[in-house]
């Protein structure tokens, strides 16, 4: 295959480059001028071409919960959005992703559905430490890109860890030189502010009110404090509020934030309701100035979409307490930045590239593999039509979820092809073009 005449976004460049891409076997062997030859050739003048987007943290919840998702829909959904590589969550899925034997049942269950590749984080929960703890988790650590905990959680079938359990968990990690990572809201915290506001109503501010700021800055500093007594390597999953970022930003501890907390503000969450509801929930205004501020000059690592759908009847419960927190986000996260960062000025094209596939890449491990457009690496490229808009409806998004906050908006910059080792897996007016299986699975190192 050759990329002709696009508009190339190398690694650490400010400026796009006018290059031909050669992708043989899967990699990219050659960039340069007037490159030709009897391969396919795909016409990319005027077009953006950009590292695929890596989405890491996604909950495709297969097996188990596949009428909310699968490993075809969200992988499709994904593909549509310029997203070439994703990690998905160990906790939504049955079994839970806790030891090997539960990883092999998940790699059987999605291999012939994925279109892009993929790789899995291991989990560690209060069940999953009383059963063949710590066997099962230095076992995982070889494949897995990190280990996912919740110092709160309303899965039953994956628990919050307490700060004790959490203290152990980083000192094995450390040990096994393993990232841990963590949804941070405060257990004692949500557990007495949900009680309290579930018995004064049942609307957005009220869930707001049970997971505040104060809610993330508690479990922020409480996990950096264990951290630094114990060395270990954290990531800090979907951070909500400004001044998380910047304790994070202190740290040793990395971080990831989402288009939902950059766009969204508690006033539009009142004004959206359920189609809005995820947690942690969106927060005052404020947050998402100093989250772009820092995702932008680089206190933020990266952007992830924390993509979360379910049937409409789980949006429509009638209260907000019982109604699904989460929404369809992969194949909005690379759109979106493209569109409020990138076209509107807030990100640079090297930051750009940066916060959607080349830190994440390096984070866990896939650089220079994934994540820079370089001879050597994979052909993964997404070809954007920055002169093109188009309005988000999400009854046409290839995920089973279609309820999404941002439905109506128009984002500037099209995703025209999202190309995976060198192959076409989605095309704008077409659709998909490869049967599921095209990925492949990923590992660490
Ligand atoms: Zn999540």
């Amino acid at each position: 295959m050759i990329i002709k005449n696009g508009a190339v976004a190398l690694p650490g460049r400010e400026e796009p480059e006018a290059l031909d891409i050669r992708i043989e076997g899967g990699k990219i062997v050659e960039l340069g001028k007037n490159l030709s030859g009897d391969e396919e050739i795909v016409e990319a003048r005027g077009l953006l071409v950009l590292p695929g987007g890596i989405d890491p943290h996604v909950h495709f919840d297969d097996p188990g919960f596949t009428d909310r998702e699968d490993f075809g829909s969200g992988s499709r959904f994904a593909a549509s959005g310029g997203i070439t590589t994703v990690i998905d969550m160990p906790c939504t899925s049955i079994p839970p992703v806790t030891t090997v034997a539960n990883l092999e049942e998940k790699l059987a269950a999605v291999e012939d559905k994925a279109v892009i590749d993929y790789g899995f984080y291991g989990g560690v929960c209060c069940q999953s430490m009383s059963e063949g703890y710590p066997e099962n988790f230095r076992e995982l650590s070889r494949i897995v890109f990190g280990f996912k905990t919740y110092f709160i959680s309303v899965m039953e079938l994956f628990s919050a860890v307490n700060h004790f359990q959490f203290r152990a968990i980083l000192e094995r990690a450390a040990e096994l030189g393993v990232t841990v990572l963590l949804h941070a809201e405060d257990y004692s915290y949500v557990t007495a502010a949900t009680e309290y506001f579930m018995g004064r109503g049942n609307g957005p501010v009220d869930y707001y009110n049970s997971r505040p700021e104060a809610a993330e800055l508690l479990a922020v500093r409480t996990a950096l404090e264990l951290v630094e007594e114990t060395g270990a390597d954290l990531h800090l999953v979907h951070l909500s509020t400004g001044k998380a970022a910047a304790l994070a930003a202190e740290s040793t501890a990395t971080c990831e934030t989402c288009p939902q907390f950059l766009e969204f503000t508690l006033d539009d969450f009142i004004a959206c309701g359920s189609p809005l509801k995820v947690t942690p929930p969106v927060k005052k205004p404020g947050n998402r100035e100093e989250l772009w501020k820092r995702l932008a000059a680089g206190g933020i690592d990266f952007a992830a979409s924390d993509h979360a759908p379910c049937p409409a009847a789980g949006k429509e419960t009638g209260s907000v307490w019982t109604d699904y927190a989460g929404i369809p986000g992969t194949g909005t996260l690379l759109p979106y930045l493209i569109s409020e960062g990138y076209l509107k000025g807030r990100l640079s094209l090297k930051r750009l590239v940066e916060v959607t596939s080349q830190n994440a890449a390096r984070r866990y491990g896939l650089y220079p593999n994934k994540g820079a457009i370089e001879a050597g690496t994979d052909g993964d490229l997404v070809l954007v039509d920055p002169g093109q808009s188009w309005k988000v409806v999400g009854a046409d998004f290839l995920s089973q979820g279609h309820i999404t906050p941002f439905e109506g908006r128009e984002f500037s910059g099209r995703v025209m092809e999202t190309i995976v080792r060198g192959k076409t897996v989605y095309r704008a007016g077409v659709g998909i073009l490869v049967k599921g299986g095209h990925g492949r699975f990923l590992t660490r190192g």
